[in-house]
């Protein structure tokens, strides 16, 4: 039973601060439809965005009932008359000129007019008590889906309701589920905090609310059945703790810990000008891991030594297509330039397990491998694998990365390699690019990008010596190698505590890439998320890792404690 009293909740405190501000739930699925008014203005903009959406709604229905005709003829028969019915219903329907009515005369957004008209219409169907217009309901509520899909360009609900919200105060964002997509889309001005149902502590998008430094519970049994719309909230990243409801007594004490974190914070900015030295001298490199274009400045202004990953798929999972060329050369040369001449690490697209695109139209052979990846996305075609399966989608990438190349100092990683042969083609395929790009009178330095392997499978480890033959240099991505060693799903809150990087079988495996690297002399670093974390730190230093790549808001407290390590004595200094 809810009521007004104070009530304390726990889960995983995936990302560390204070935030206080009421709540906001957004559902993932149908109740996401945004709910706003346009202005007076804008009618006739929302009634052509209507009509954008229709017209791509028409050209997928086109190319389905295609495709349908080379089915058996029973089964084409069935399925293209019900997409031709869909098909006329995007015409001068009274499904259409209901929307009409509702955009022009009562101001509803495109999305909310189809909503609410089909929900009248299918009213309406129901009351008649016939059976075929009673299946007719269900081609409506299907041909909605398809037009909201394409409508809600971004593909993803929650960022177009936060986003399309203008009366929207801060908040904390309560949810069933955020995926990375729905992550790496939410306006920081507006969402303070957020906590969800389920998650885990390494899934992406803890990842990305650490990257965001937005405190962020996850995992929190029951959470919807406990709050209501416009609850005062506090949540308390360090701990895993939501409170809801708090009394003003609570409210008092995290509004003064709040404070506190915030001095911290500060004082913990003023090491970024010093140097990444252990006690004793030695030099440890210490680079940025970058999702969103909008850490940038941090990194930038953090006096890193770099980018150690830039993971890339994070700039398109909320795009409705896949990037071409072009758009990705764009995005890559802003970060790239950005930094200067410092070191980018681009890794190439990781696509696949929990990142799936939200795509809308237009990309086939994306939504082909999507499809053919869900039985076992985390087992499948993901990453390395996907982009080898697909070489246009990977060279599209690799011209982009050839061409930024030119403008830096970049490097290109490839995550979830198993196998030589993985490298082998991808070197193949670059040297290809590199010739296509330079026959079209593009600049491509002489010499290419130096390559590297992610090891984060554990059979990449175990062959590391041979890798390392092939690779110009590794990075360690623990995250995905304690999901891969200890057979645990990262984003599965129900593993939570079979999830352990610190397990003895991962640091075997650390060990074996950090000799394997030393003996072919080349280099090595630790790019998961264990490198932030400051009791791991000394023990990853201690085995040889010199350099280290975490979230911009994470460097402060990670330099901290390399400045606090002695290497060559074996006392620690305090
Ligand atoms: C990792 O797996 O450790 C890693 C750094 O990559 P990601 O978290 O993007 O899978
Ligand atoms: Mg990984």
């Amino acid at each position: 039973m809810k009521n007004n009293d104070e009530l304390r909740l726990h889960g995983l405190g995936v990302s560390p601060g204070i935030a206080i501000a009421r709540l906001k739930i957004r559902l993932s699925g149908a109740t996401d439809v945004p709910r706003y008014l346009i202005q007076d203005g804008d009618t006739e903009m929302e009634w052509s965005r209507l009509c954008i959406a229709v017209a791509a709604a028409k050209h997928e229905l086109q190319r389905l009932i295609a495709k349908a005709a080379s089915m058996p003829p029973a089964a084409s028969e069935e399925i293209c008359s019900i997409l031709e019915v869909q098909l006329q219903m995007l015409g001068g329907s009274r499904l259409m000129r209901g929307v009409e009515n509702r955009i022009k005369n009562q101001r509803q957004n495109a999305a909310l007019a189809l909503f609410e008209e089909t929900a009248a219409l299918i009213t309406a169907f129901n009351a008649m008590a016939d059976r075929y217009l009673a299946s007719r309901a269900e081609d409506v509520r299907g041909l909605t889906r398809r037009v909201l899909r394409l409508l809600i360009e971004t593909g993803n609900a929650h960022a177009a309701a936060e986003n399309n919200d203008e009366s929207s105060t801060p908040h904390i964002l309560i949810s069933d589920i955020l995926t990375p997509g729905d992550t790496a889309a939410l306006d920081t001005l507006k969402v303070r905090g957020f906590v969800t149902e389920s998650g885990g502590a390494d899934s992406h998008t803890a990842i990305l609310a650490r990257s965001m430094d937005m405190p962020a519970v996850l995992a929190v049994p029951d959470l919807l059945a406990r709050c209501d719309d416009d609850d005062e909230t506090i949540i308390d990243g360090n701990n895993g703790i939501v409170i809801l409801r708090p009394s003003a007594a609570t409210l008092a004490h995290y509004q003064k810990v709040s404070a506190q974190k915030l001095a911290d914070k500060a004082a913990l900015m003023q090491l970024r000008l010093l140097p990444s030295l252990t006690h004793d001298g030695v030099r440890i490199k210490l680079k940025c891991n970058i999702e969103l274009p909008r850490e940038v400045p941090l990194a930038v202004s953090s006096n890193c030594d770099g980018i150690g990953l830039l993971r890339t798929e994070f700039l398109y999972l909320n795009a409705g297509r896949l990037p071409d060329s072009e758009t990705q050369f764009q995005h890559l040369a802003s970060i790239v330039e950005a930094m200067e001449q410092k070191p980018v690490t681009i890794r190439t697209l990781d696509l696949g397990g929990e990142k799936l695109l939200n795509l809308s139209h237009g990309d086939e052979d994306a939504a082909e491998w999507q499809h053919q990846a869900a039985a076992n996305p985390l087992l499948g075609l993901r990453a390395i694998r996907l982009c080898l399966a697909y070489p246009e989608l990977f060279k599209a990438q690799l011209k982009a990365i050839l061409r930024v190349a030119a403008l830096g100092n970049v490097n290109i990683l490839l995550p979830m390699v198993s196998q030589i042969g993985e490298v082998v083609a991808t070197r193949r395929l670059l040297a290809e690019c590199a010739d296509d790009l330079r026959a079209s009178g593009y600049v491509v330095p002489d010499r290419l990008p130096p390559l590297g392997v992610m090891i984060e499978i554990p059979a990449a480890a175990l062959i590391a010596d041979e890798l390392a033959k092939y690779a110009d240099f590794f990075a360690i991505g623990t995250n995905d190698l304690t999901m891969y060693t200890l057979a645990v799903d990262r984003a599965d809150e129900q593993m939570v505590d079979y999830y352990q990087p610190g397990h003895p079988a991962i640091w075997q495996l650390i060990d074996l890439t950090v000799q394997a690297a030393a003996k072919r002399g080349i280099n090595v670093s630790v790019c998961g998320e264990v490198a932030a974390d400051p009791e791991v730190v000394e023990n990853l230093l201690r085995r040889g890792i010199r350099e280290l790549s975490v979230t911009p808001p994470s460097l402060g407290l990670v330099k901290q404690q390399i400045r606090r390590v002695s290497l060559r004595a074996e006392n620690k200094t305090a």
